[in-house]
């Protein structure tokens, strides 16, 4: 608890009366942290703190990577800006020694500065000072970490991108023949054979640069650190990174498994309108931004662009590609769903050369001021329509039916209205799809009539379902038709269920294997659902560890 003559050293309380300091003391908080320990994290609430003993580092993520950018040693304080600004935390503050520290909450500061106007002049002026330092990190000149060359509609240039973004790398793009190349690009320009290449901010070049060589280069974990996990998480999405969050908060040693990137389906989600806790909606990008940061704060262990490939359920190993096992005393699948392919004639050559399925945020620029097309009637499709309506000149959504109502909500059917370049092209069908290097032209069916008309294309986006991969899994773990996953009661009718005891709710046929998410067989597929299984398959994780045996 913190005492009187605990605030009488700190100089912003220099002039407060013995009283004040009494009345402070039985308002404060008396914050322990030991080493590595969060005081408060970048986008709290404000609060004014101040360092008593040990050292505490100020960081920031700047580009997705946490950077130093401060210290506080004893009587220094912390919060100053939020308190006197009322904006949230710009930093977050972590003690790097065991450290103590007093907080002071808004209410309490306020009661404060009225009693004793010269603390409130001291930490207005701190602020003030600390404002024009934080204008210099915000309005540095951004550098990116990657430099990509390539062609536009090049696929593994795409790829290359969509897995920068999703991993929160800052990057650039430049085409081959762009002027600006040689002025950025460090000696010979990349040859055609060698593209996609990709140059880094420390200067090291990778050319026909593949995904796992990225991430390695750049820093991201593909490799376990360990060889035995209380929980091996197969999947990054909104599912598993909720069960990484949760794991590794309560203390089990956790790994995911991402073949691509965190994310997951989520990521491509231009704005997701019903999680909890988002007014006016968010991002999938920065759901998953968020969640990645929690879960990797939290000591989850996450490794990318790596795919689980076998799972031994008797022994409970897991084997990612390139043949390394893992040791799991339970396993969690969260591997969600893959688009449907579209059987149409033009669509595999054109795959990637500006015919997509499904579309990240990252495909908006290079839709600029083009006319595009988008399949499906879902809210992906509405939900990706309204937001390549900002920056294409045209979005036309091809529906086979007759209404949007029967698939997607009012609230974006409303919303699509209300966008002037958007066009909703009912009884259609994208049947063919033309484009030499790249996508140039489709053709278009009315069902009702047959008739069939050509019209310029740039970009094909597809929507239309997606189902399970899950062939992949042993015949242990029981799927439906469909290939999504049973559990709890479904695993226990299944009559492949081996114990006495029945399966816990999200269990499936093999006892310590759990699924969630959409790879369940379950016929909620949502982020709220995916990410509460994930929370809920750590709790039967609990419970079977806590077994005899297990
Ligand atoms: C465009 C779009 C818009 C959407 N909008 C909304 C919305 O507004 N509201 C809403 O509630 N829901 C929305 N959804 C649905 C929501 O995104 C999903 O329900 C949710 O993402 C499911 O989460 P998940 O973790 O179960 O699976 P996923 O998000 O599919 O994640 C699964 C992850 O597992 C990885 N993976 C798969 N197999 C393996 C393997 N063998 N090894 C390693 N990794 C593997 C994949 O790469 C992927 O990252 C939308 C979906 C899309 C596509």
């Amino acid at each position: 608890m913190i005492s009187p003559d605990d605030l009488r050293s700190l100089p912003f309380l220099a002039s407060a009366s013995p009283e004040d300091l009494v009345r402070l003391a039985q308002s404060a908080g008396d914050v322990q942290l030991v080493t590595g320990e969060y005081a408060v994290h970048e986008g709290h609430e404000r609060a004014l703190f101040a360092v008593l003993s040990g050292r505490i580092e100020v960081t920031k993520l700047i580009d997705g990577i946490e950077r130093k950018i401060g210290e506080r040693k004893p009587g220094q304080i912390f919060g100053e800006v939020p308190i006197t600004f009322g904006t949230p935390f710009q930093g977050s503050y972590r003690a790097t020694e065991p450290t103590r520290v007093l907080q002071i909450s808004a209410r309490a500061f306020h009661a404060l500065a009225a009693a004793v106007p010269t603390a409130l002049t001291f930490v207005a002026a701190l602020a003030s000072e600390r404002i024009g330092g934080l204008r210099g990190i915000a309005t540095a000149q951004p550098v990116a970490r990657a430099l990509m060359v390539g062609h536009r509609w090049d696929e593994r240039l795409r790829e290359l991108r969509t897995f920068l973004n999703r991993n929160q790398i800052s990057n650039d793009w430049l085409a081959p023949d762009a002027p600006e190349l040689a002025q950025h690009w460090t000696g010979p320009a990349p040859a055609e054979a060698e593209l996609p290449a990709l140059q880094c901010d420390d200067g090291t070049q990778l050319r026909r640069a593949g995904i796992r060589d990225v991430a390695d280069k750049l820093g991201l974990q593909t490799r376990p650190h360990g060889a035995e996990y209380d929980t091996v998480i197969v999947g990054g999405g909104p599912a598993g990174l909720a069960a990484a969050v949760y794991g590794s908060s309560e203390g089990l040693r956790t790994l995911v498994i991402e073949r691509e990137a965190p994310g997951g389906q989520a990521e491509t989600s231009s704005r997701i309108e019903n999680y909890l806790g988002f007014p006016t909606g968010v991002s999938g990008e920065e759901l998953a931004r968020r969640a990645l940061q929690q879960a990797r704060r939290l000591g989850a262990e996450i490794i990318v662009t790596r795919q689980a490939a076998r799972i031994d359920p008797a022994r409970r190993l897991v084997e990612l590609d390139g043949g390394q096992t893992l040791r799991a005393r339970t396993i969690i699948l969260a591997t969600g769903v893959s688009w449907r392919r579209l059987a149409t004639e033009g669509f595999e050559r054109l795959l990637g050369k500006g015919v997509f399925y499904g579309a990240s945020r990252s495909e908006a620029g290079s839709t600029q001021g083009q006319d595009i097309h988008l399949i499906g009637a879902g809210n992906s499709a509405g939900q990706a329509a309204m937001y390549f309506a900002n920056h294409a000149r045209s979005v036309t959504l091809v529906v086979r039916g007759d209404s949007l109502a029967k698939s997607m909500s009012q609230y974006l059917i409303d919303q699509l209205r209300s966008k002037p370049n958007i066009r909703v092209e009912l009884h259609s069908e994208v049947v063919a799809l033309h484009g030499d290097r790249q996508l140039a032209a489709l053709d278009l069916a009315h069902r009702p009539s047959g008739a069939v008309r050509r019209v310029d294309s740039a970009g094909v986006f597809v929507f239309i379902g997606a189902d399970a991969e899950t062939g992949w899994l042993p015949d242990a773990i029981v799927r439906d038709a469909r290939g999504y996953v049973h559990t709890g009661e479904a695993a226990a009718k299944s009559g492949h269920w081996p114990l006495a005891r029945d399966p816990y709710l999200l269990e499936t046929t093999v006892p310590g294997v759990f699924a969630c998410g959409d790879v369940r067989a379950s016929p909620i597929k949502r982020v709220a659902t995916a990410v509460g299984e994930g929370s809920m398959a750590v709790a039967f994780v609990h419970q079977f560890l806590a077994q005899p045996g297990a």
